[in-house]
Order: C-alpha cells, then sequence, then structure tokens
C-alpha cells in the first residue's frame, strides 16, 4: 500500500528558523537574527499576545462565536458581508477553500514564476493543473496585464501576488480590472494582498464588491506578527456566500487564532509602527546595499548578489538568517526580510562585508 502518485508534487521550502540553523552550526541562538520569512520585526501585536494568555483556561472550547466575531469585524473594516469573509488557517488555508470551491479534476490555475510556491501545490492537491506566466528580472520583475494575459489561456483561477513575494513588484488596480474584465467569466481572479498592509496602492477589495470573479486573500502572518498562529483569510464574491459552509474545515481557525486576530486587528499602533519601520527599512536597505536592489513594496528587499547561495551562507555564519532564492528559480538573488532598525543595519553592514570579500 503506497500514497497516490505524487511525483507532481514539490515539498514547502520555507525560510530557516534561528533555532534549526544554531543547532546546526553548533552556536548560540542569541547570536542570529532571522530576516528570511518575511515576519514581523515586533513580533505580535501585545494585545493579541495578552488576548491569547488570557484565553489559555478556555481552549477546550471550539471557535463559534470568536470565529463570528472576527468575521463580522473584517466584514466591517472591508465594506463586504460576513458571508464574505472565507477565514482559514493561514491565507495557506484560505487558498485551499478557493481550489475547493473552484477546480473540477484537470482544471489549471495560472501563477506567476517566480512566486509564492503554495498557488501550485494547493491546486495540485485538488487535483488541478499549474500553468505559469513569467515575471523577469530583465525588466525589474514588472507586473502588468499583457504578462498575464499573453500567457493566459482559459485557466480556472488566475494568481495575482500585489505586492508579489519575492521581487516586491505590484499590479495596478487598473491591470487587475483589465485582467478580471479580459479573462472568460468563468475565471477567477485572485489577488494576493499578504503584504497588503505595506504598500499605499489601494486593495482591490473594490473590485470584490463590483463583480463576481475577483477575490483578495489577506493574512495576520505579516503585519499583524500573528504567523505562528495561522489565521489567514480570503474575501469572496457576494455570489459565492453559501460556498464557504460546504468548503471549509471545521474550525480550522482556531480560537486562540480568531481572539487573537480580533484583537490585533484592533491594535492600531502596532499596525503603523511595523508598517513605518518596514518602509524605512526597504528604503534604508535600498539605499545603503552596494549591489542591485528591486523596487520593493513588501516588508523585504530582493537583491542581486550573484550567487546567492554563497552570500546566504556567509551570512548565515555572521549571524544573519536571509532567504536564498535560489529555489524560487532566482540562484542570484537574496530576499532580505525588514527588521527592526538596528537589525537593518546589521544586516545591510554584515551584507556589504560579504559582498566585498
Ligand atoms: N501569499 C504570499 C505571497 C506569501 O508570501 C505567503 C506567506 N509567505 C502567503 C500568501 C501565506 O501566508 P500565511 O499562510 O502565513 O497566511
Amino acid at each position: 500500500m503506497r500514497p497516490r502518485d505524487l511525483s507532481d508534487h514539490v515539498e514547502y521550502r520555507a525560510g530557516r528558523g534561528i533555532e534549526e540553523v544554531a543547532r546546526e552550526l553548533g552556536r548560540d541562538p542569541e547570536e542570529f537574527v532571522k530576516l528570511a520569512s518575511n515576519e514581523n520585526m515586533f513580533g505580535p501585536s501585545p494585545a493579541a499576545a495578552e488576548v491569547i494568555e488570557a484565553s489559555a483556561e478556555e481552549v477546550h472550547h471550539y471557535p463559534t462565536a470568536d470565529h463570528q466575531d472576527l468575521t463580522d469585524a473584517l466584514a466591517a473594516d472591508w465594506g463586504v458581508t460576513a458571508e464574505q469573509v472565507w477565514l482559514a488557517n493561514g491565507g495557506d488555508g484560505a487558498l485551499d477553500y478557493l481550489h475547493r470551491a473552484t477546480l473540477e479534476p484537470g482544471d489549471e490555475v495560472l501563477v506567476p514564476t517566480p512566486g509564492f510556491s503554495y498557488y501550485g501545490m494547493s491546486a495540485r492537491f485538488h487535483h488541478g493543473d499549474v500553468a505559469e506566466y513569467e515575471v523577469t528580472a530583465d525588466d525589474g520583475f514588472e507586473l502588468t496585464a499583457e504578462r498575464v494575459l499573453d500567457a493566459y489561456d482559459g485557466e480556472r483561477v488566475v494568481y495575482l501576488t500585489s505586492p508579489h513575494n519575492p521581487s516586491g513588484g505590484r499590479f495596478t488596480l487598473d491591470d487587475v480590472e483589465r485582467i478580471a474584465e479580459e479573462t472568460d467569466a468563468e475565471t477567477l481572479v485572485v489577488v494576493d494582498e499578504a503584504y497588503g498592509e505595506f504598500t499605499d496602492a489601494p486593495s482591490a477589495v473594490d473590485l470584490v464588491r463590483d463583480r463576481d470573479d475577483v477575490a483578495v486573500l489577506r493574512t495576520f502572518s505579516k503585519a499583524y506578527g500573528l504567523a505562528g498562529l495561522r489565521l489567514g483569510y480570503a474575501l469572496v464574491p457576494e455570489e459565492w456566500a453559501d460556498a464557504y459552509a460546504r468548503v471549509n474545515t471545521p474550525f480550522a481557525a482556531s480560537f486562540l487564532a480568531c481572539r487573537a486576530g480580533l484583537a490585533a486587528l484592533e491594535d492600531d499602533a502596532h499596525v503603523e509602527q511595523t508598517v513605518e519601520t518596514a518602509r524605512w527599512s526597504r528604503e534604508y536597505m535600498a539605499e545603503h546595499i552596494d549591489a542591485p536592489t528591486y523596487e520593493s513594496h513588501g516588508n523585504f528587499l530582493l537583491v542581486d548578489v550573484g550567487d546567492a547561495t554563497a552570500v546566504a551562507e556567509a551570512m548565515q555564519e555572521r549571524g544573519v538568517i536571509v532567504r536564498d532564492c535560489s529555489s524560487f528559480g532566482l540562484p542570484e538573488c537574496i530576499r532580505v526580510t525588514c527588521g527592526t532598525e538596528a537589525e537593518t543595519k546589521r544586516a545591510v553592514r554584515e551584507l556589504n562585508e560579504v559582498l566585498a570579500e
């Protein structure tokens, strides 16, 4: 007895953690800073951390009321109905729900390459196939409607990551609308705004309100600092209201996640400080790193260092863990997450020394 044929499936390669790296190198975890997974440089919202502690005695309950409270709060914030908010176990979980709701076996999704690998992984889990559109370094990873529409061939779902991981680029709202307009009526355009808080561009939620073929993905993992709790959601067209009950994994957004999410959502100061610091950090890095970088609207910066694996390893030796983008198909680039002021300056100093060697 064996699993089904998984030869088309690939492993998810996450950024490396401090404990893992310290153990491997036989060093003290205290020596390291992790700028590899686009996490929040300040940790979670203190209000969320407090709620998590205070809720410990209640985790024997299933999350029902708390799920509804968070859904209602998000619906009010985005100006949509509660049925249009699909809470999930991270943005990843929301991608699964979208595929459960759209894909028949053999249907295709169109994804950017390089790009976030879970779009394709999830589509394959749901018996879908994957087609790609290229974003390339030659033109600074420009994201345009032409690029997507040239590659489009009737896929059931089209992914637009805006801001894009790992390049940091973004689509204009006009281009998103044009893509929705020029693709088939049965094609869902998913605008992944996992890094949406870090850009000053408007969310595509306006299109979700006006159309029946656009969905937006958001997460609590980045600006809200709750990556470890796993909480994200999709905002879906009004016409999809009754599908959630049929596709969601019961209670996948946990009790603690829902409670902490609500507290984090109300903690404007934490998000503002995070976003301001990320903007400062990416500008500082772009200005001071002695290598070409790409304009970023996220909480990270893509840097062309020549040999990503060698540079990432040398940085790790120096205690700064960055993302080697070889796994994205960019063997010449590293991605550095925006840190605190001290972390950012340390990363730049170490990187410039490595580049000079
Ligand atoms: N979209 C993009 C572009 C991402 O980079 C990530 C996480 N790295 C996600 C979605 C999903 O994040 P999460 O599951 O933590 O919400």
